[in-house]
């Protein structure tokens, strides 16, 4: 019988049953259940580490090529970063810490990028070794392929952390926290961002939630989750931000439509005539455009289908 993460209780009831809704990579169902006494969500049994290898596909993160339609994905990936961006450009510019920001998951680099080019020191780290070479070779951003308690920098000597869509993929998320605090300066900012199982997203979609991301999100946080863990492990929330125009109007078109996920027919190497690629392309992107204004109305109640939250190491 496994235990909590957040209280430490056995008590347990069954939520759903779901199985691998974006990708494909298993035909396995998987059960979610809600802990008796904190009501935080969590995949339970949790695959052992050798099978949930197999829920990551290769192809998991964006690179891009050299292809028109590529440069145009590209281009959109870097407008629709600018919540990231100026949320951490605002924690770094609040905080009295020097050092370079670490970007913990950072796939192709994208987002180290485009704080590079804002005048930040970056570094990143990833589980993929092909990722941290592309960050490297197409983003100047160093990345070294390492878990956050064996990266190599020095304690207190990093101004920041970021980790957007990674807490809910650990077995032990705990850990991460530690050592990010760990490896922060004094009034160091951590940025967290998680899919938020508070939001109307879950409410109304269930199972369905593109958020729950199953076999792959281990764990499925509210906004007080997420505190209440940062809390416990040192930190001081200072911000919150429930909305991303990234993830949340393609998060609701991917729980409508999973199978037009761009990424997912990539993923899964859905073969398509061009003509057929171009107008799924354009049907997903009209319905990430019509999911504009629920999105912004769920975020504008607190209850948006991402949480960042900026905390601070005192
Ligand atoms: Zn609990």
């Amino acid at each position: 019988m496994s235990a909590c993460l957040l209280c430490g209780s056995a008590r347990h009831a069954p939520l759903f049953q779901a199985s691998d809704r974006l990708y494909h990579t298993t035909a396995k169902e998987f059960a979610v259940v809600r802990c008796g006494d904190c009501g935080l969500l969590r995949l339970d049994p949790q695959p052992a580490p050798e099978e949930l290898r197999l829920y990551y596909p290769d192809n998991y993160w964006f690179a891009p090529g050299q292809s028109a339609v590529s440069r145009l994905a590209e281009a959109y990936r870097r407008l629709v970063l600018r919540d990231h961006v100026r949320f951490v450009e605002q924690a770094l510019r609040h905080s009295q810490a020097r050092g370079p920001l670490l970007d913990v998951g950072c796939g192709g680099g994208l987002f180290l990028g485009l704080m590079r080019r804002r005048g930040f020191r970056v570094a990143g780290l990833d589980f993929s070794p092909a990722a941290a070479a592309i960050a490297w070779r197409q983003q100047q951003a160093p990345a070294v392929c390492a878990l956050l308690e064996h990266a190599p920098f020095r304690a207190q000597s990093l101004a920041g952390i970021t980790m957007f869509h990674v807490l809910e993929h650990l077995y032990d998320p705990r850990a991460y926290l530690a050592a990010a605090h760990k490896l922060l300066a004094p009034d160091g900012r951590l940025v967290v961002q998680v899919p938020n199982a508070g939001s109307w997203q879950f409410r109304l979609l269930g199972p369905s939630w593109n958020g729950m991301d199953v076999p792959r999100h281990l764990f499925d946080f509210r906004v007080c989750d997420v505190e209440k863990l940062l809390v416990s492990e040192g930190f001081r929330v200072v911000r919150r931000k429930y909305f991303s125009l990234r993830d949340n109007p393609a998060g609701l078109a991917s729980s409508v439509a999973p199978s037009l996920d761009p990424m997912a027919r990539q993923v899964r190497r859905v073969p398509e005539s061009s003509a057929a690629q171009l107008a799924k392309d354009l049907i997903y992107f009209a319905l990430v455009l019509a999911s504009l204004p629920f999105t912004a109305a769920e975020a504008a109640c607190r209850a948006g289908s991402t949480i960042m939250i900026e905390a601070r190491r005192p």
